[in-house]
């Protein structure tokens, strides 16, 4: 798996105020969709189903019609904020849905604004020992 990947990954779960990390780095959290148990590795890598979630889609970055959603993660689609641990299968679903569907689509915004505000309560801010 990439690098930046990995690292996209290890600031999902850092910043996700469900995800546990076990004394051997390992870390379980559950799918931003359905709450399925997901494992990512202490490196970054994904386990399982596990897959990397951009809430607001990377493709509605810059669209006028996203802009009050993309405001919400500072304009930068791997903000932390913009990223969560999700099923691969759900990710998939999001992607061929509302994401495909695009922001100008009432209900494609209105899915990724309210799973933007799911994200958002599972914030926690990082760590400071995981920025060295
Ligand atoms: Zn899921």
């Amino acid at each position: 798996m990439r690098a930046k990947l990995k690292a996209l990954f290890r600031l999902a779960v850092a910043t996700d105020d469900e995800a546990v990390q076990a004394a051997d780095g390992l870390w379980t959290t559950r799918c931003l969709h359905c709450r399925t148990r997901l494992q990512v590795a202490a490196d970054g890598e994904a386990l399982g189903g596990s897959s990397l979630e951009h809430v607001v889609p990377q493709a509605w970055f810059g669209r006028r019609a996203a802009a009050d959603l993309t405001a919400q993660v500072g304009e930068d689609r791997d903000d932390a904020r913009n990223l969560a641990v999700a099923c691969r299968r759900c990710n998939q679903d999001k992607g061929k849905g509302p994401d495909a569907a695009g922001p100008q689509d009432a209900r494609a915004h209105a899915v990724v604004a309210a799973l933007l505000a799911k994200r958002l309560t599972r914030w926690r801010p990082l760590p400071d020992r995981s920025t060295h």
